[in-house]
């Protein structure tokens, strides 16, 4: 199991973690990316998935690193 966690409030938009990876991540309206499936708490979008797959690269391409894989 592992944690994925958006700091949606800090993206800045750049659309790689969408790119990389398209399974788990989108771009929005608003300019940012969303964490699909992912359920608010407190300030940050979280979703628990069984393994963090493509989402290590997201977390590593951001260029503000508001993703975090807790595994
Ligand atoms: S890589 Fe980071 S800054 Fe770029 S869209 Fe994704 S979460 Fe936002």
């Amino acid at each position: 199991m592992a944690n994925v966690i958006h700091n949606r409030e800090a993206c800045v938009g750049c659309g790689a973690c969408a790119a990389i990876c398209p399974k788990y991540w989108e771009m929005k309206g608003d300019g940012k990316s969303f964490l699909r499936g992912s359920t608010v708490i407190k300030t940050e979008h979280v979703l628990v998935v069984a393994k963090a797959e493509c989402n290590n690269d997201a977390a590593n391409a951001c260029p503000v690193q508001c993703i975090r894989v807790e595994e």
